[in-house]
């Protein structure tokens, strides 16, 4: 039997932070093992195999983007980057990289928790090979036989947006950007303008969501892109 859950690294150069996570962490039975500079990071990244690695973006001696861009070129390992700055097209190219989601600073107990479910959820999923049916709330997804039913009533998209909320729903609990959702839906070459995505998520949201300003489904991520509600299996 396996003492601990996972081995999740952390790399983060302020203390108290990187305590914090430990401790949380700890307390949860996952084995932490941290790291304060990317150089650290990436070498027990080779040497220890983390299971998930915790990333903050701005570190003394290198950019944590070039950390993702690195261990991209080999491992698929889950990585969730904790970021204090607000800029939005970091996050976007953090994850257009590879990243599998972020959190921003200052962050709780709950939220961190969630996120390495989510990571880990997701992980595992890729393994099994993915669920036919997605359902969260009153929304079922049947993927094989294209089907959508919301509060009961089966529900008519379009081949387009089906495919969208398909996307969405096999990434369920993750946070998807404007950019990776268009080249998958329209090929790598599409116009990157949003505009036929959000007239898309508009007619999505109008035919899902009770009140479309305040979806429950899927939420956007001002100036990142969109993100639907874990799958609860
Ligand atoms: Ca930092």
């Amino acid at each position: 039997m396996n003492k601990y859950k996972a081995t999740i690294l952390v790399i983060e150069d302020e203390e108290n932070i990187c305590n914090f996570i430990s401790t949380t962490l700890s307390a949860q039975n996952y084995r932490v093992v941290k790291a304060y500079t990317g150089v650290e990071g990436l070498s027990i990244i080779t040497s220890h195999c983390p299971d998930m690695v915790l990333l903050d973006l701005g570190l003394p001696d290198m950019d944590g983007l070039e950390i993702i861009r690195q261990v991209r070129t080999w491992s698929p390992m889950p990585i969730l980057v904790i970021s204090a700055r607000t800029q939005e097209t970091e996050k976007v190219e953090a994850l257009d990289l590879g990243a599998d989601d972020y959190i921003t600073k200052p962050f709780g107990t709950s939220e961190l928790l969630a996120r390495i479910r989510t990571a880990e959820r997701h992980t595992n999923r890729l393994s099994s090979g993915v669920h036919s049916v997605y359902h969260a709330k009153d929304l079922v997804i049947d993927f094989t036989k294209h089907l959508i039913q919301v509060r009961g009533q089966e529900t008519h998209l379009t081949q387009v947006e089906f495919k969208i909320v398909s996307l969405l729903a096999k990434n369920s609990g993750k946070v998807m950007t404007y950019d990776s959702i268009i080249s998958s839906i329209w090929g790598p070459y599409a116009d990157n303008n949003n505009r036929i995505l959000r007239v898309n998520m508009a007619n999505i949201r109008r035919k899902l969501e009770v009140n479309p300003a305040e979806p429950e489904y899927i939420m956007t991520e001002i100036g990142i892109g969109y993100r639907m509600i874990e799958d609860e299996g």
